[in-house]
């Protein structure tokens, strides 16, 4: 059916842009920028004790190779605080430059102070609202981390979470609540004292002294449509860069799914600048699944590009083997592997479309979309395995090895498409 004259074309879509201030976190030649044009970070954050130099080292390290770009410590003992310059030189001697984030609660005023040298290896502190003490305490306590962010030139993160909420700002609007001829369901209360912690926060911090530019904001809850509610809130009422993410998210589908669903949502309004999915790790899965998990969000909503991505249909009666499965995960695992090496000997390789497909129905098709396909024959097909490359057949594998010729046949691909000389030809 022909497409009719003055029809109206399908509206593209793309997530919105929310113009917010830029904060910078460096260190030495490192500059890892958030807000404003840079595009949205991913963070992470360990779960050793920061005291355990060599564990905290090798995990920091485990985490910005998965793609974190900040990686976020515990900063509770001064035993953790003592510690937090040897995991940055041991890091530093590694190679590895990814921004340490230091993470704050009830004594920061006090490890920043005592432990100059931890406040200088941290590029960028995380300070708790709720957590910073009570009465005449919270202003002294405050302006003394506050002063320590001044002195190094460092952001601050001002994350407010709702499980550590502060109780006398929460009971001050409740009362004023109270009061009200109609007064706002408790969950909006909720939200105004997370929204106003964050903010009030921000302003105090800039009057005494720091720049707008310092701070980033997040107001952390663990249910999807808070989440959304508050970060709306947040991001209608200032434009300083957001941080995002489902706090408390739990564990396997039920985490990633909760993170995704909110993250996405939020995102693709333009509201979010540094994303963390804050799984809770199966017993002796790896800490990694976090970043894991934040790359492809970003992937899939075509925001950021980390690693070659694979499509591979669900299968199906027309598919009764494993073997495209098998394929599907052994490419998939092959190219995350390649992806240390590969991201300074190919640039761009990230960009990089790859199809495994079962049978005939949706096989050719997919891979001719991808930069390079395979169409494994489904069940009664002739045992022949067509490859596309650029949309084109380019072979037909057969036999027992098939699995490496495809992938020999990647790794070809990629070396002619991205390698060094290809770029400079
Ligand atoms: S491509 Fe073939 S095997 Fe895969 S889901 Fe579609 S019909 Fe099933």
């Amino acid at each position: 059916m022909p497409i009719s004259e003055g029809a109206t074309p399908i509206a593209l879509v793309a997530p919105a842009v929310r113009p917010t201030r830029q904060a910078r976190v460096a260190w030495g030649d490192k500059v890892v920028t958030v807000g404003g044009d840079a595009p949205v970070r991913v963070q992470s954050m360990t779960n050793t004790d920061t005291a355990d130099v060599k564990a905290t080292v090798l995990q920091v390290r485990q985490l910005a190779q998965a793609g974190s770009e900040l990686v976020r410590i515990t900063v509770n003992t001064p035993e953790a605080a003592a510690a937090v310059p040897l995991v940055r030189e041991q890091l530093d001697r590694t190679g590895e430059s990814v921004p340490l984030v230091g993470d704050f609660h009830y004594n920061g005023h006090r490890l920043l102070t005592d432990f100059p040298e931890c406040a200088q290896a941290l590029s960028k502190y995380r300070i708790n609202p709720g957590n910073v003490g009570k009465g005449d305490k919270h202003d002294r306590q405050f302006a003394q981390m506050i002063e320590a962010a001044l002195r190094w030139d460092r952001p601050v993160r001002f994350g407010v979470n709702w499980g550590s909420l502060d109780q006398e700002l929460l009971t001050a609007l409740m009362d004023e609540n109270g009061g009200r001829a109609e007064p706002w369901d408790a969950r909006q209360v909720m939200y105004e004292a997370l929204v106003r912690s964050a903010i009030s926060s921000a302003q105090r911090a800039e009057a005494l002294g720091m720049r707008g530019e310092q701070v980033i904001l997040s107001c952390k809850v663990s249910g999807v449509q808070d989440l959304i509610a508050v970060y709306r809130a947040l991001a209608q009422r200032c434009d300083y860069a957001l941080h995002l993410g489902l706090t408390e998210a739990g564990m396997g589908a039920k985490g990633i799914v909760a993170s995704t669903a909110a993250i996405a949502m939020l995102l693709q309004e333009g509201i979010g600048d540094t994303i963390r999915v804050s799984l809770t790790p199966r017993p002796g899965e790896s800490r990694t699944q976090e970043v894991l998990v934040a790359t492809e969000i970003l992937q899939s909503l075509g925001l950021r590009a980390f690693a070659p991505s694979v499509t591979a249909c669900p299968g199906c009666g027309r598919t009764t083997s494993t073997t495209f499965q098998e394929l599907a995960k052994q490419i998939d695992d092959y190219l995350r592997a390649q992806m240390p090496v590969w991201r300074t000997r190919y640039p761009g390789v990230e960009q990089l479309r790859v199809a495994v497909m079962g049978c005939i129905v949706n096989g050719p098709g997919e891979s001719k979309h991808a930069d390079i396909g395979i169409s494994l024959p489904g069940t009664g097909e002739a045992p022949a395995a067509p490859v596309f490359i650029d949309g084109q057949k380019a072979v037909t594998l057969r036999g027992e090895h098939i699995a490496s010729e495809f992938q020999a046949l990647v790794e070809a691909y990629v070396e002619r498409r991205f390698g060094l000389a290809a770029g400079a030809a």
